[in-house]
Order: C-alpha cells, then sequence, then structure tokens
C-alpha cells in the first residue's frame, strides 16, 4: 500500500463527472449491452459516454467494399443511435476490426478517456465469457456461440486500464502532463455475462433501445425485426429477476455488477437493494 502522506505524493480524484462510460468492440455492442440504461439514466439527467474501440469494418459479408467509407458509415449509424438515447458523446478509437489485442496503445487510450470523463460507472463485455453451450439434450433447438474475440478483449483492456491504470499516480504519468488526474472509477458493470447479480428495470426505455438498434442499417437491413427481438430479451431478462431477486419489472437489462469505491457520504447507503431504477 502506498504513502499517500509521501512528500511528492499527489491525490486521486474520486469524484465523477459523468455518470457511466460504455465501452464496446463494435459499432451496436453499446447498444445491445447497455442501450436501455444508458437511456434511462440520461433520462434522467446524467451524462453518458459511449466508447467503440474498433472501426468496425469487418462487420459486414462484402469482402470489396471500401474499409473507410464502411468505418464512417458505421460511425454515422453509432451516432445516430446516441443521439436517439441521449447519450452526449461518442469516441470512436478506431483499432482494426477482429484483430484487437490488449495492447499497451490500447489500454492507454482507455485509461486516457476514463481520466478525462471520469465516469462514476464503467460498462464494458465481460472478458471471462468464452463460450455458450446449451445442453443439447436439454435444448435442442438453442445453437451456442463462442464470445467474439474483440469483446473479450475489450473487457480485459478495460479491466487493466481501470486497475492499476486509471486510478495509480504512478502509472502513465505521461497523462499527468496533458492534465489527466489519476481518478478511481466507483463501479464496473459487466454485460453478456453469465455470472448477473443486478437486474436495471428499462421499461421506461426499452423502445428507444430497439429504436437505437435500428439506425445500424449496415448489421441488421433496413427492415429489420432487431427492436422485438430485443423487446423479447428484455421480457426474458425481467422474468429471471423475478425468479432470482424477487424483482418486480416489465423489461430488464441485466448486469455482473462489481463495486470498487465508495464514496463516504454514501457509506451508510450501502445495504439497499442493487436496483436502480
Ligand atoms: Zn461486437
Amino acid at each position: 500500500m502506498a504513502d499517500k502522506n509521501a512528500p511528492g505524493a499527489i491525490p486521486v480524484v474520486t469524484t465523477p463527472d459523468y455518470e457511466a462510460m460504455v465501452i464496446g468492440a463494435h459499432p451496436d455492442d453499446d447498444d445491445f449491452g447497455a442501450g436501455a440504461t444508458s437511456a434511462l439514466w440520461a433520462k434522467q439527467g446524467k451524462k453518458i459516454v459511449w466508447v467503440v474501440m474498433t472501426d468496425g469494418t469487418e462487420g459486414s459479408d462484402i469482402p470489396n467494399l471500401v474499409d473507410t467509407e464502411f468505418m464512417l458509415t458505421r460511425e454515422q449509424e453509432q451516432r445516430m443511435a446516441c443521439e436517439l438515447l441521449g447519450v452526449q458523446k461518442v469516441e470512436f478509437l478506431r483499432f482494426p476490426d477482429g484483430h484487437l489485442t490488449n495492447s499497451e496503445a490500447a489500454r492507454k487510450a482507455i485509461v486516457r478517456l476514463i481520466r478525462q470523463y471520469r465516469p462514476r460507472v464503467v460498462i464494458t463485455h465481460d472478458p471471462s465469457q468464452h463460450v455458450y453451450a446449451p445442453d443439447p439434450d436439454e435444448k435442442p433447438n438453442d445453437t451456442g456461440y463462442y464470445n467474439h474475440a474483440d469483446h473479450r478483449a475489450t473487457g480485459t483492456i478495460v479491466l487493466d486500464a481501470l486497475y492499476p491504470g486509471s486510478g495509480n499516480p504512478r502509472s502513465y504519468r505521461e497523462l499527468l502532463l496533458e492534465g489527466m488526474q489519476p481518478y478511481k472509477v466507483h463501479e464496473l458493470y459487466l454485460f453478456f455475462s453469465d455470472q448477473i447479480n443486478t437486474y436495471i428495470d428499462v421499461s421506461e426505455t426499452i423502445d428507444l433501445k430497439g429504436k437505437g438498434l435500428q439506425c445500424h442499417i449496415t448489421q441488421f437491413g433496413p427492415q429489420s425485426e432487431i427492436a422485438e427481438r430485443v423487446r423479447e430479451h428484455a421480457a426474458e431478462v425481467a422474468k429471471e429477476a423475478k425468479e432470482k431477486k424477487g424483482l418486480d419489472m416489465q423489461y430488464a437489462e441485466s448486469f455482473r455488477r462489481i463495486k470498487f469505491f465508495v464514496p463516504p457520504q454514501e457509506e451508510s447507503k450501502i445495504d439497499v437493494p442493487e436496483v436502480q431504477q
């Protein structure tokens, strides 16, 4: 444990500016993972920023698309979705789609954004989620999947950027010269996780989530049923919230939530239920 009173020690900032930073691998991952929660919090007057790690250029079946044009189209789709949801800022880091690794450059880019926006909550992919393989005897009509490498890489990059990166005065010292003070994120929410412990009631914003996803025309076409699929899934999640936690919700998003820092004035509130309305 470092001596915080040692000569030359600088304080770690713990006062947030933004409520949440959602970090996804591709344009549309933030929408799927936390679109309705983002819209809900934005409606409550909270500041939200989304980050997209890759340029999204592998998200098509057409090999001869021009990368730059396709990237810009997908970024425009993402901006339109953000506007609909009330997400105030979106940052595109443009690492090559399909080739994201837990590199120094990627970690540093996230540390810089965390120190710049100071989100209370960071929301991203659960990096431990590799394989979904339902028992073929129990669910013969269900297909499984292998979680995209960029999703896993994003989760790992973000976790490594949170600790020890963003909150450590001796990590990324060169960022101090840019005015980026070390900052401690209060909570981490992981989506696409099989270790869910938190449900958010998004009945008020599930429609917006669907409309936001419909902005991603390169992914789902102009007349997609994506909004209906997302609504059905959110109803399933709400059912799970009832079974596991006795919560009454019509539509929900779910997360694996980890608390890193509880501000002193909130200590008396620690035992409130793990759900935000
Ligand atoms: Zn993705």
